[in-house]
């Protein structure tokens, strides 16, 4: 693409992630659109110092203050700037030299920067689902305020994202959002009791961050999805519906006023939605495997099993009841998931935390910013006693 336009910079916030380092692959094979401005990492300085040197952004960022010294010294030689620290990490979001925002850092921990990137107007493809779980109503209304486009980078959401593009004055009716059921589809109670970190991490069709693995096998992160499309796509709870699809070729879905039912479909490669969100409205070509529907095989879809994994109805339930309750089920499960990651707790007790944390902490109907810090601090402090014990 030689047309004498100036290639999108990209600030990849997380970029030693999994999102992180495929979104650098998409920038590698477009280096005519795309190029890394900032790059961010929490702790893995070797592979962010590899990356810098690599695609020689502008700045660099490491959350972690103790490893600024070794990623300064080994990044002296060239004009890269290097700065350190969760505070950084916000100023950096806030400054002018780049276009787009990936947000790929995990957790809680990427809304302060995601939203310091709204408040400035950026362009957010957005891959922390948190962000919007935690605090969609305000993130939401700021980027409406500061004209911030958020084009999702989670593949169902990228998936309805695609489905509404030309659909700005018609009303949708639901959102089928599709789950694969991760990799104990089937199993029941009395096998999920006794089952360990390394089984759990083994996802049958994605491969991802140890967090995000870990909600797919619980299926957690289905819930946080559904409290993200409310969001994203401004709709009611009533109008997400969660089917399972095994084969994730079916992203997710739209329905109509019309009962007309728009998908989105593809070989699961989190590739594609990166790349969609980054070149948007454009759509890029590329050599990545195409889904064949001449081959042997099957396209199925069932309910969830709601009784079995009640994350899902934990999820549902602050889904509508709205308010502090999703950032508090959020921060409950980020302390479960480490502490399963750890084999501290087993795979069934996430649930229990979780649902006495929202039983536990205070519930605020409509909170300020402080006040869902505040109820993100108060949740995390009570699920964490309820390990300890
Ligand atoms: P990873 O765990 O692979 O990567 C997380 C990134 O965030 C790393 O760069 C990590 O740095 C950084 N990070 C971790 N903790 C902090 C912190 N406290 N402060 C600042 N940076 C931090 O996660 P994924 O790439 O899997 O997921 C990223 C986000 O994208 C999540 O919200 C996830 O739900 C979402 N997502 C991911 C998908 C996937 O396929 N992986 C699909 C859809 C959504 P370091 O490497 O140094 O630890
Ligand atoms: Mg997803």
């Amino acid at each position: 693409m030689s047309n004498g336009i100036q290639p999108k910079r990209i600030a990849l916030f997380g970029s030693t992630g999994s999102v992180g380092s495929q979104a650098l692959e998409v920038i590698a094979a477009n280096p005519d659109r795309f190029c890394a401005e900032i790059l961010t990492a929490q702790s893995n300085d070797d592979l962010l110092i590899r990356q810098a040197l690599h695609f020689q952004p502008n700045i660099v960022v490491i959350g972690d203050e103790r490893k600024y010294q070794h990623v300064k010294n080994a990044l002296a030689k060239t004009d890269i700037k290097v700065f350190a620290g969760e505070k950084a990490l916000e100023e950096v979001a806030a400054m002018d030299c780049y276009d787009m925002m990936l947000a790929a850092i995990v957790g809680f921990a990427g809304l302060r920067p995601t939203l310091k990137a709204v408040e400035n107007g950026k362009a957010i493809a957005l891959a922390n689902k948190e962000t919007l779980v935690v605090a969609g109503d305000l993130v939401m209304q700021k980027a409406i305020e500061k004209r911030a486009p958020i084009i999702p980078v989670d593949s169902e959401h990228s998936a309805i994202f695609q489905c509404l593009v030309g659909e700005t004055r018609n009303r949708i009716e639901k959102i089928v959002l599709t789950a694969s059921g991760g990799p104990f589809l089937g199993k029941k109670p009395n096998y999920l009791v006794n089952v360990k970190r390394d089984h759990a991490l083994q996802h049958p069709n994605w491969s991802m961050g140890a967090k995000i693995t870990i909600d797919s096998a619980t299926l957690m992160n289905k819930g946080l999805e559904m409290i993200e499309a409310r969001w994203l796509f401004d709709i009611k709870p009533e109008q997400v519906q969660v089917l399972v699809h095994p084969q994730s070729i079916i992203h997710s879905m739209v329905q109509f006023e019309d009962g007309s039912i728009k998908a989105q479909m593809g070989l699961p490669d989190m590739k594609l939605p990166i790349q969609y969100a980054l070149a948007f409205p454009q759509r890029i070509p590329n050599a990545f495997p195409r889904y064949d529907f001449r081959k042997p095989g099957q396209l199925t879809f069932e309910e969830p099993d709601t009784k079995t994994f009640r994350n899902l109805v934990l999820a549902t339930d602050a889904l509508f009841r709205g308010g502090n309750l999703p950032c508090i089920l959020n921060a409950a499960n980020e302390i479960a998931v480490y502490a399963f990651l750890r084999n501290r707790i087993g795979f069934l007790d996430m649930t229990d935390l979780i649902e006495r944390t929202m039983d536990h902490v205070p519930i605020i109907e409509k909170p300020t910013l402080e006040e869902y810090f505040e109820s993100d601090g108060e949740a995390r402090n009570f699920a964490a006693s309820l390990i300890k014990l």
